[in-house]
């Protein structure tokens, strides 16, 4: 049975995934200072919200499910499949331990060689565009478990560690985007970002209103 399986046996359900224009994904997260039963409930819902959401995504970071914690889960491999042949020691090391959860990821090291690839995002839904970033990175991490991890990661699981790092300092990946590339994705971000002040706006004239809330 994987541990998606597992998860869902148990009943974790998805969460909601806030979008670009929610003060939740621009605010710098705390540090985890201990695992606690709830740290470990919220690390599975992600892990079922990544897969079950309408596009599944390969890494989903607590800001996105409105929690301002340094907690991040990894889908970039499935498990099943044999890395490739110039997979990264992180790759080798994480892709069969996928859906993983990890706890105060840091970059400790950004290779000066760096590759641009389109990338997009749960919380961005339909945007993508080109991120230039450090081919490898040295990752750094603690486990659910209490193992920490130090690694070399390239490729995707490198490109996702970043992007997901970056959600944890309240950057979005459209933050990296070149002016022009910027520039073809701004009417995109410009609707996501008012439907979310308008949701916003919602649910504080609900919270404000006498009475139970009627939605
Ligand atoms: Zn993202």
């Amino acid at each position: 049975m994987s541990l998606l399986d597992l998860l869902r046996g148990r009943g974790a359900r998805r969460m909601r995934v806030l979008t670009c224009g929610h003060p939740a994904l621009r605010r710098r997260s705390e540090a985890v200072s201990a695992v606690t039963p709830e740290l470990r409930e919220l690390a599975g819902r992600m892990v079922v919200t990544v897969f079950e959401n309408e596009t599944a995504g390969v890494g989903l970071a607590a800001p996105q499910v409105g929690v301002n914690t340094r907690l991040i889960v990894l889908a970039t491999h499935d498990p099943e499949e044999p890395p490739g042949l110039t997979a990264s020691a992180g790759e080798l090391l994480l892709g069969p331990r996928m859906p993983l959860a990890l706890i105060n990821p840091e970059v400790i090291w950004f290779s000066p060689e760096t590759e641009s690839r389109d990338e997009g995002c749960l919380s961005l839904p339909e945007v993508n565009g080109p991120v230039e970033r450090p081919a490898r990175v040295v990752l750094r991490a603690s486990t659910l478990d209490g193992e920490v991890i130090q690694v070399e990661c390239a490729g995707l699981l490198g490109r996702c560690i970043q992007h997901e790092i970056d959600h944890l300092d309240g950057i979005l990946f459209v933050d990296r985007l070149r002016d022009e590339d910027r520039a073809v994705v701004a009417p995109q971000l410009a609707a996501l970002e008012r439907r979310a002040r308008r949701q916003l706006g919602l649910a504080e004239a609900a919270a404000s209103a006498e009475g139970p809330p009627s939605a």
